[in-house]
């Protein structure tokens, strides 16, 4: 008798939560850290991190992201939207999917393998450093993909804007010191996002550096749900660079230097004679290999330790 009373108890409350619960409610336990578990498990399933290389073999391209977090109403994405930063043309994540309710970023650092190829020569880049910049785009838009898709399963709202037919880039002329240079003015900047997510600072060669160096490639999703940001432990846009310089010695178009940054024109004309070389690929990426900044932050031990945390 007590056993049968017991079950009808948990059928009641049972039938309670369910009567109380709605859709939404249900979909929000979804927890962030259920999620991030999920992106780890993504990112392990999802083809083409592996690459045969011809002439150097089978390579692993990228090491499990970062991940970061940013309330969807942040000040700071409509900050963008200011000539200087970003241009006009940024579209705020509630802009992107109305439902937003946090932005979420990765930084997928390249292997040791993929970095350290591109160490050697001080003007060309390695085949591993070309394929991590096209066949890894191509396996981060895969990643990304099946991310949406678990997200479509799960009932949770979803906007890849790297993905989405809105996405665009629209350039402006512009000068760096003396010389003219151009600046683009984009619907949506992974960088931007990035540092908004608590995952990094900007660098006098405008990537951005995170924990895990400023080598590797980032990638962003807007969602429904509402998971708590990332603190950042910045405040300056640049805090993490040292202003060393080891990157503009490294260039091999004297795009960069430590007075006015990096001009894109001369960066992008490297870029351009790399492509007619290696077609279909292309890259550089000389400014984010032997420099301090390549694998860490400089001068600063990992957030886990410095939090009194194993790392
Ligand atoms: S190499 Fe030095 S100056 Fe260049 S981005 Fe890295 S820390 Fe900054
Ligand atoms: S990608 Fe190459 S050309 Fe462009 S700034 Fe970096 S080192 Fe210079």
């Amino acid at each position: 008798m007590e056993h049968g009373s017991s079950k009808q108890n948990v059928g009641f409350i049972l039938q309670s939560i369910r009567a109380f619960c709605t859709e939404k409610e249900v979909i929000t336990m979804y927890s962030k850290e259920a999620f991030i578990c999920d992106c780890v498990a993504i990112f392990a399933k999802t083809e083409g991190n592996t690459v045969e290389i011809p002439g150097v073999g089978s390579i692993v391209l990228f090491d499990e992201p970062l991940i970061g977090f940013a309330d969807a109403e942040d000040a700071l994405f409509e900050s963008y939207r200011q000539p200087e930063i970003i241009g006009t043309n940024f579209m705020s994540p509630k802009e992107w999917l109305p439902a937003a309710g946090t932005v979420v970023s990765f930084f997928l650092p390249f292997t040791e393998a993929v970095r350290r190829s591109n160490r050697a020569d001080r003007t060309d880049p390695s085949p591993e450093w070309l394929y991590g910049r096209i066949e890894g785009q191509a396996f981060i838009s895969r990643f990304t993909a099946g991310l949406k898709k678990m997200l479509k399963e799960r009932r949770t709202e979803c906007c890849v804007p790297s993905l989405d037919e809105r996405f665009g880039i629209r350039f402006e002329a512009a000068f760096t010191g003396e010389k003219p240079d151009f600046h683009a003015d984009s619907r949506w900047s992974e960088r931007h996002a990035a540092y908004a997510c608590g995952l990094g600072t900007f660098s006098l060669s405008r990537g951005l550096i995170s924990e895990k160096g400023i080598a590797g490639r980032y990638a962003s999703l807007i969602v429904s749900e509402t998971w708590p940001a990332t603190v950042r432990d910045y405040t300056g846009v640049d805090d993490y660079c040292i202003k060393c310089g080891a990157c503009a010695r490294n260039c091999p178009a004297q795009a960069i230097t430590v007075e006015h940054g990096k001009n894109n024109v001369l960066c992008k004309a490297q870029v351009d004679r790399m492509q007619e070389k290696y077609s279909p690929r292309y890259g550089c990426g000389k400014c984010q290999v032997n420099v301090p900044c390549e694998f860490r932050v400089p001068g600063k031990r990992p957030r886990a330790e410095r939090a009194g945390k194993a790392p």
